[in-house]
């Protein structure tokens, strides 16, 4: 029989060696208690009082364990979610209009928010692909693969269309900002890499080893107590300090710590389509310049990286005005100030010549 601390002392020190002697010493000198590597972990399950010891007719009550969620619903929150990036692909691609986005928003709030609890999200996943990849014991659910996964991919094609209406810390963020203010983009620019910053973090705490493993996302997740009505007060006080600042900076969280945000960032910069501001002809006028409030738009152009596919300025749009029938041709030429010559549309000549 080989003593266990032997391998420790080899790396410990002074005190270690005799806090395993001692320990040791006490095992052995327990026989109930004894276990050896050899022996492996063989706790006997009567050692906890039994029926008879306490008397009375008492029965053991059955074993109270949380059941594995089924795979159906596994299966249901993955087509909910692609149904959901399908649907905000649209809002943004298609239908652009804001209100499209606020029902898709608020119905995922509801669903993959309170309802399922804001778990499994693509958020928190991000830390079981991690450890997956750096520990081969550790098995990561199909399911939780494709939620980590699918708002990467229609990233790549159609932007950040998971952030406008599918994630429910991005809804829970749009619906408080009430008053939005613009931030130097100074404060954009340094304060998104925060970001980047705490996806590092995280990617390297979920790769630990498992003794030492943690996943900080979820732990410091900012929305989850209202999602389980149920928290530390360090978590509400974090969520409810972010949601009243996200009453005039928009989405606080999604700009500057999301660090599923930085990859979705990181991915849209190569979208396929990525979200425009107008639905066909850019005017150059510089009327949706300010319509952005996660400072989005740059040199009359939304950032794919940093937009959040909220479709919020498509209505500052002339064209957009003009494709909803809200306003007519001249009426463009009369907010573009004279773009019509500049542009050689022809279109919006014809507009000219016929304007009274
Ligand atoms: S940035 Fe993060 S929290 Fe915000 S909407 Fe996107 S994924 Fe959700
Ligand atoms: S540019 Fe800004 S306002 Fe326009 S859709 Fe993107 S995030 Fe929304």
């Amino acid at each position: 029989m080989s003593a266990p601390w032997i391998s420790i002392t080899v790396g410990g020190g002074r005190r270690l060696v005799v806090f395993c002697v001692l320990a040791t010493t006490a095992v052995w000198a327990d026989p109930v208690c004894a276990v050896t590597a050899e022996d492996g972990y063989a706790r006997q399950a009567n050692t906890a009082p039994q029926p008879e010891d306490i008397g009375d007719g008492y029965v053991t009550p059955p074993a109270q364990r949380t059941l594995p969620r089924s795979d159906w619903l596994y299966a249901l929150d993955v087509a909910l979610l692609t149904l959901a990036l399908l649907l905000a692909a649209l809002v943004v691609h298609r239908w652009r209009r804001r209100w499209t986005a606020v029902v898709l928003g608020v119905a995922s709030l509801a669903y993959f928010g309170f309802y399922r609890q804001g778990c499994v999200c693509p958020i928190g996943a991000t830390q079981n692909v991690a450890a997956g990849l750096a520990d081969d014991s550790y098995a990561v659910p199909l399911a939780v693969l494709a939620i980590f996964l699918l708002p990467l991919a229609a990233a790549l094609f159609v932007g950040r269309v998971f952030c406008g209406g599918p994630c429910p810390l991005g809804a829970i963020q749009d619906l408080v900002l009430l008053k939005p203010v613009q931030l130097p983009r100074v404060v954009d620019r340094w304060g998104g890499k925060l970001r980047y910053v705490y996806l590092v973090v995280a990617v390297f705490l979920a790769s630990a080893p498992a003794a030492a493993r943690e996943f900080p996302i979820c732990r410091f997740d900012p929305f989850v107590g209202f999602f389980r009505l149920h928290g530390p007060a360090t978590m509400f006080g974090l969520g409810l300090a972010l949601l009243a600042l996200g009453t005039v900076v928009g989405r606080p969280y999604c700009r500057f710590l999301c660090p599923y945000g930085a990859l979705l960032g990181l991915v849209s910069r190569f979208a396929v389509r990525p979200v425009r501001i107008t639905p066909d002809e850019e005017l150059d006028c510089g009327l949706c310049t300010e319509a952005c409030p996660f400072g989005a738009i740059e040199d009359m152009r939304a950032l794919p990286a940093h937009c959040l596919a909220c479709a919020r300025c498509f209505a500052h749009c002339p064209r957009q005005q003009y494709a909803w029938s809200e306003i007519e041709l001249y009426e463009i030429e009369q907010l573009t100030q004279q773009p019509a010559r500049r542009r050689g549309s022809a279109e919006l000549a014809a507009a000219e010549e016929a304007a009274p």
